[in-house]
């Protein structure tokens, strides 16, 4: 590995200060991406921030609005938490899927986003539950939603000096459930050939959709918001035909590719399959069942 200095920040402003020095430098929030694209000599940055000493980046406050997240909590944290488990299970799953224990401990959702792998487990769950990210760089503070968050594969929406903090995760409504799955060839530890999450909320009889929304993952360039799979369902009553529609739309639109782990073909299908599933799993969360 190339020599690179290392800094341990114990505040926002000291870590934006080191991130927006000459040369630049990478945040380091698990590491469990970062050191091995640096070990591939990918990523060659002279200096490396090292994010879990700053306290806003490792908040995890559950209130009335939300769910705020440090952007440099690990997904073990998340998925050990009884009430982001209860309130939260799509998100929780995702994170209980990086690796295993040992990557876990490290891993954080913030990395998995700025990471922008299409096959981030994570950042599905997050689109469909309306994630927020909030940003802080040279000129201030700003909020993307995460579903415009990833630009291409590895890349993100973050500008020179710029840092994630931190996610928000609105409070989920009442008769809502969301679910995740991913489909891999065996049991763990292994990247998505794809992965679905969907949200969904019903009326208060649990007959019809309110809403829904539906995200794919590696199976485009970037984690995939469907609208039109969501938006066809609205106002629809809950039935397999109008779940079908809504996996044939995802089905439609996603852009995969042919690579090691699965065809264009295998792709769009599983992205069928699975989206089909999630609504399901969605729809029995929703009703308590
Ligand atoms: C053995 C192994 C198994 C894995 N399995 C999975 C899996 O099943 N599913 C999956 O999705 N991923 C998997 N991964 C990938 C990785 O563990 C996840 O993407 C993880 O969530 C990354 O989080 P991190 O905190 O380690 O990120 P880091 O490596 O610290 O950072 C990732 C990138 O994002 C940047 N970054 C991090 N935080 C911020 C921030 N707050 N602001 C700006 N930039 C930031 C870093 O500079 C770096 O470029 C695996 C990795 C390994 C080594």
């Amino acid at each position: 590995m190339h020599d690179f200095r290392y800094a341990t920040p114990r505040t926002l402003n000291e870590a934006l200060k080191l991130l927006g020095g000459r040369g630049g430098g990478a945040l380091l929030a698990g590491g469990t991406d970062l050191i091995v694209k640096m070990r591939a000599r990918r990523l060659q940055p002279g200096l490396v921030v090292d994010a879990k000493g700053v306290p806003e980046l490792n908040v995890l406050k559950l209130d009335k609005s939300g769910l705020t997240l440090g952007a440099a909590v690990s997904c073990r944290r998340v998925y050990t938490d009884a009430r982001i488990a209860k309130t939260y299970p799509a998100l929780a799953e995702s994170a209980a899927l990086v690796g295993g224990i040992g990557i876990q401990g490290r891993a954080s959702i913030g990395g998995n986003l700025c990471n922008a792998a299409p096959s981030a487990d994570t950042v599905p769950a997050l689109i469909v539950l309306g994630a927020i990210a909030n940003i802080r760089g040279p000129r201030g503070s700003r909020k993307l939603p995460v579903a415009e968050f990833c630009t291409g594969p590895g890349r993100n929406a973050l500008k020179p000096g710029e840092l994630l903090v931190s996610l928000k995760i609105p409070k989920p409504a009442k008769h809502s459930g969301a679910f995740f799955l991913r489909f891999i060839p065996r049991n763990e530890m292994d990247i998505a050939v794809v992965n679905a999450a969907v949200a969904v909320e019903l009326d208060a009889k649990g007959k019809t959709f309110k809403s829904a929304r539906i995200a794919v993952g590696a199976a485009a360039p970037i984690p995939l918001l469907v609208r039109e799979a969501g938006e066809c369902l609205a106002g629809q009553p809950i039935n397999e035909k109008n779940i079908q529609e809504a996996a044939r739309l995802a089905a439609l639109a996603v852009r995969p590719i042919t690579d090691m782990r699965g065809t264009v073909e295998q792709r769009r299908h599983l992205a069928a399959v699975l989206t089909a599933r999630a609504l399901r799993g969605a729809v029995k969360r929703a009703k308590g069942e």
